[in-house]
């Protein structure tokens, strides 16, 4: 894949909506062109910039607005400044909004929901296949901006693999095992780098772990050390979270 067009598939890159080969392809060629990963660097850096920036004032329906204005300008910025102008107006009625929304799930849980729909569709299969947390350690390693120490593969459970990716432009590690039989998705994101998530810290303030539901799954979020870890799978909240304490366990 060459320059252009890498460049013409980096926002798709940074959103994890790229196909499996041209994911691939793309983090294939940032790993030997210094321009464009630096082009990479500055458009992720610009998007948690404008992410920060919205979630200050941001009601549930600005993302609809966003995903909405996205359509029609293709100029990112174009949209960021649209996006900010509507955020303003909207703010107002946003506090109400927030009173009268039904329990729903929360902004880190759609991006999850889609990742591991995704890879039980079999269109994100992990990079690396790894049957031990030491392997997935390994495969972090100067792959995220973030040191990863793992516990232990959950009791119960078979490790399949890991790879890096972006949930909503925030560098994440994905890992995934089957607990019971059961495909689970685990996503570890620095905390400090959460701001597109900014309904994460919050629950974290009130419970931790704390759990939601989207779909058909169950969604746990925990903190471990300066790391946020979430998981989501057809599981009760029990077991989910009995698999994700031991993974997370790291002494
Ligand atoms: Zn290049």
């Amino acid at each position: 894949m060459n320059c252009s067009r890498v460049r013409k598939f980096l926002t798709l890159y940074l959103d994890s909506e790229l196909s499996a080969e041209a994911s691939f392809e793309v983090s294939r060629h940032l790993e030997t062109c210094a321009d464009c990963r630096a082009r990479m660097e500055g458009e992720a850096r610009f998007e948690a910039a404008a992410n920060r920036a919205l979630s200050a004032s941001e009601p549930e329906w600005t993302r609809a607005w966003e995903r909405a204005a996205s359509r029609t300008f293709t100029n990112r910025r174009r949209r960021f400044i649209a996006v900010a102008a509507a955020a303003s107006i909207l703010a107002i009625a946003a506090g109400v909004a927030v009173l009268l929304a039904p329990h729903r799930e929360i902004d880190i849980s759609r991006a999850m929901t889609a990742n591991h729909r995704r890879y039980l569709a079999g269109d994100l299969p992990p990079a690396v296949e790894a049957s031990s947390t030491a392997e997935i350690e390994r495969y972090f390693a100067g792959r995220l901006p973030f040191a990863v120490t793992l516990g232990k593969a959950p009791s119960g459970a078979a490790l399949m693999g890991a790879r890096s990716c972006y949930l909503d432009r925030t560098p994440c590690g994905h890992i995934v095992a089957h607990v019971d039989g059961v495909p689970v998705s685990f996503f570890l994101i620095e905390t400090s780098q959460l701001g597109a998530f900014p309904e994460v810290s919050s629950r974290l303030a009130e419970a931790d772990p704390f759990h939601c539901e989207s779909g058909p799954f169950r969604v746990l979020v925990c903190r471990s050390g300066d790391r946020v870890l979430c998981a989501i799978g057809e599981l009760s909240h029990e077991r989910l979270e009995t698999a994700t304490r031991e993974l997370c366990d790291s002494r």
